[in-house]
């Protein structure tokens, strides 16, 4: 079996194209959805990333702000900062570009978002509104994924689903995800025994650890539905997944490439949520 691809760039053109048409309908009642990212220090991969985003906003006619502290701004320069987009209503959509230099405990840090403007649904109240069933902002790449996952017509309900990695950005509420979808769920980590047991059971099979080719084709079973959730830079300098792709799509049924799965995915999606916020402060103030 050779997989077909679940091309995130063409949906994400897609999504980006119903952005345009909901940005335009805000517009005609007066507001321009904003975007503020607060980027500290100057990770040269964070600028790239942060200019993406940007650059984003500009195509779909949205607003956005870069708000640059140095990387030796304190915790409380960053939260003052926040405080003031939090009042800002030019701004419907707040978020922290991470990783944060160490020393500032960024999960403090992302508390500070107000949390209708919590965009990427960091924040600890948007995270436990989705594991508790009320989704509200949810993280941008789950959304992407399970955008990815329906757009690509795999079935969820009821299936087994097993998600590598467990982080509160990527795993976590990805999972949750998932189980709204009704799949049954096993989350796996690094202090999984047996991963290659887990992962031969799945039939939806996600993979988010930044390991390259941890994933291989004697760890899935036929027919298997894979998204790659890794973004991992070779010494080459070429972009890797966490899925060994080449022989992991002969026995998948749809299997997501890197790049062009997952990360455009992102970006479009976190457009979607900030014209969301922007929506929803329309119609609180009516
Ligand atoms: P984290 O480092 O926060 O989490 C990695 C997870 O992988 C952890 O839960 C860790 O387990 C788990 N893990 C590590 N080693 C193993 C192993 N040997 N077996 C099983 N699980 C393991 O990363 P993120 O969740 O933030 O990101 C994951 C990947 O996704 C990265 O490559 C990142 O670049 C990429 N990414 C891509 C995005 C996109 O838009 N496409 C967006 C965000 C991230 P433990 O908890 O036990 O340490």
């Amino acid at each position: 079996m050779s997989a077909r691809i679940l091309d995130g760039k063409s949906l994400a053109l897609e999504v980006r194209k119903e952005c345009r048409m909901r940005v335009n309908a805000l517009k005609a009642q007066g507001v321009t959805p904003g975007l503020a990212v607060v980027l500290v220090g100057a990770n040269p991969a964070s600028r790239v990333y942060v200019n993406s985003k940007s650059r984003a906003c500009a195509e779909v006619g949205m607003h956005s702000e870069i708000c640059h502290l140095s990387g030796d701004a304190s915790e409380k320069n960053v939260i003052e900062r926040l405080r003031g987009l939090n009042e800002d209503s030019r701004i419907h959509g707040v978020i922290v570009q991470l990783p944060l230099p160490a020393r500032l405990r960024a999960h403090l840090i992302l508390q500070q978002v107000a949390i209708d403007k919590d965009v990427d649904g960091f924040n600890w109240c948007n995270q436990g509104a989705l594991s508790d069933g009320y989704p509200r902002f949810v993280p941008c790449t789950p959304l992407g994924v399970l955008r990815l996952l329906e757009h690509g017509g795999v079935k969820m309900d009821g299936r087994r689903a097993v998600v590598v990695g467990r982080s509160s950005i990527v795993g976590k509420p990805l999972a949750n995800l998932l189980l709204l979808r009704n799949a049954t769920v096993t989350i796996c980590h690094s202090r999984t025994h047996d991963l290659a047991r887990e992962t031969r059971e799945a039939e939806i099979l996600v993979a988010a650890t930044g390991l390259p080719g941890l994933i291989k084709a004697d760890m899935v079973r036929s027919g298997v539905a894979v998204v790659d959730v890794g973004i991992n830079r070779t010494p080459e300098g070429k972009l890797v997944g966490d899925v060994e792709f080449a022989t992991v799509s002969e026995k998948a049924s749809v299997i997501t490439p890197v790049p062009g799965g997952v990360g455009p995915m992102t970006v479009a999606m976190l457009i979607a949520n900030t014209i969301t916020a922007a929506e929803r402060s329309l119609s609180a103030a009516h």
